[in-house]
């Protein structure tokens, strides 16, 4: 018989969200022995976004500890020790495979019984894998995904085993991108295949893109576009040797990245919670269907004040503060309104450099020189402008876009914008 555990605050998940929730449970007086964070990774929280940025460099590599949170956001860096210190139950290695909302407990795989008085679940999602579109293969020891830490480790293996050779990169998003750009520093041959026009569809407009691929074509790398992936040649080591595209080519292949977009980690509580857009349903306190359980980070789909709808986003940005607005909802009820978020995207790559506030809708209006290093666009929906993305800001001008954004001002005249470009948001 395996004993129970009883808690008041339980996050359920070890990333982001978790790393920023402890942060801001600590500051906000949680007592010894109240609050434990069950995670299936083995590290405690970490901030994910240098799995694909320095971690996988071939100089100076970003390794553990140096990437715990919430080094991310200029805070405290949270090692094991701190949670340590501060009382706090770190579960790791631990799977959750059932959770009873109503009787407030979740079952480990390991068979123990946790329960909450308050749950946050902070599951994340996961990769999309190619089986779900019809492709096999994912299980060849060449191919590879990039989620957590242990999918980092494995690409950092196959890299060496393929210096001087082929990458193909499945998916043109910023996992695809960013990889992409990792491997080239690494000496390997890059070919990006994605079946959208351009690279970042969800973000870029044709304009932007065109901008970053000729950008990578500049450092070697080759787009095939409009086409995916049909099948892959593996050999008898179970090891990829080339993939067939649709469109009839076949590339021949040392690595695979798979880049294909993520599915929030949802499944535990379905038919338990009310879900919306493939997440979790919350409020403005990030509290759930019900009442002891609040949902943040990726799996979380909330209101956006700003839009009026509810979106769910998967940015570190978003994890961050809705995880600390979540812990100040459940520990300072009356001090706590309606999280108030202006939606907040970046990347970097080689020396690029971009971040991205707010909503891509309606018409965009480009703005700056793009043929240089500085350049952007405004978007402006119903006479307002709604979301501003700039390449080679200073920070003082990534600060002028966000506020510009957040204000949603009128817009009377896109050509007086798109001359005015950054010094727009400054004038604000
Ligand atoms: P996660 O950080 O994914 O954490 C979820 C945790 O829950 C994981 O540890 C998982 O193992 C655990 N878990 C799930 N189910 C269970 C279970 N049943 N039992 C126990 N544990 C469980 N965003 C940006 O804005 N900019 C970037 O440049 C950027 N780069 C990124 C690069 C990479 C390689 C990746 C993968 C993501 C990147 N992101 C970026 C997105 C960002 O990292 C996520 O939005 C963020 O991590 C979400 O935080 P989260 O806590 O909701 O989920």
């Amino acid at each position: 018989v395996v004993m129970g555990r009883a808690f008041v605050y339980v996050v359920l998940g070890g990333g982001v969200a978790a790393g920023y929730a402890a942060l801001e449970f600590v500051k906000r007086g949680v007592s010894s022995g109240e609050l434990c964070i069950i995670s299936d990774e083995p590290f405690a929280p970490y901030e994910r976004p240098a799995l694909s940025k320095g971690y996988l460099l071939p100089e100076a590599p970003a390794r553990l500890p140096s990437f715990h949170t919430c080094v991310g956001a200029h805070e405290e860096r949270l090692t094991p020790k701190w949670y340590k210190e501060h009382g706090i139950e770190l579960v790791l290695g631990t799977r959750v495979k059932s959770a009873d909302v109503r009787r407030k407990t979740l079952l480990t795989a390991t068979g123990e019984t946790i329960s909450y008085k308050f749950l946050i679940i902070a599951t994340g999602a996961r990769a999309l894998k190619l089986e779900e579109f019809g492709v096999n293969g994912s299980d060849a020891e060449n191919v590879c995904y990039l989620r957590d830490l242990a999918d980092a480790n494995r690409i950092v293996d196959v890299i060496h085993s393929s210096t001087g050779g082929n990458a193909v990169i499945i998916g043109g998003g910023y996992i695809g991108m960013e990889c992409a750009a990792s491997l080239v520093i690494s000496k390997i041959n890059v070919t990006m295949v994605f079946p959208e026009a351009h690279c970042m569809p969800r973000l870029f407009t044709p304009k932007i893109a065109a901008y970053y691929e000729e950008y990578y074509m500049a450092k070697g790398v080759t787009f095939i576009k409009g086409t995916v992936l049909s099948s892959f040649d593996i050999d008898f080591n179970g090891k990829v040797t080339a993939v067939n595209l649709r469109d009839g080519a076949r590339l021949p292949a040392d690595m695979v990245i798979v880049g294909i977009g993520i599915r929030p980690n949802t499944s535990l509580f379905e038919g338990q919670l009310t879900l919306e857009k493939g997440g979790i349903k919350v409020n403005g306190r990030m509290q759930t269907s019900n009442n002891s359980v609040y949902a943040v980070g990726d799996v979380a789909a909330f209101p956006v004040k700003l839009f009026g709808e509810t979106r769910r986003l998967e940015h570190v940005d978003s994890a961050r503060k809705s995880a600390r607005h979540a812990v100040s909802a459940i520990m300072e009820p009356e001090k706590t309104g309606e999280f108030d978020y202006l939606p907040f995207f970046y990347s970097r790559v080689f020396a690029l450099s971009w971040q991205f506030y707010g909503d891509n809708a309606g018409e965009a209006v480009h703005f700056g020189d793009f043929s240089g290093s500085k350049f952007g666009a405004f978007w402006v929906s119903k006479g307002h402008l709604v979301g501003s993305f700039l390449e080679g800001g200073t920070k003082e001008e990534y600060e002028a876009i966000a506020k510009a954004t957040r204000l949603k001002p009128a817009i009377e005249d896109a050509a007086e914008l798109e001359r005015l470009g950054v010094d727009f948001a400054l004038s604000v």
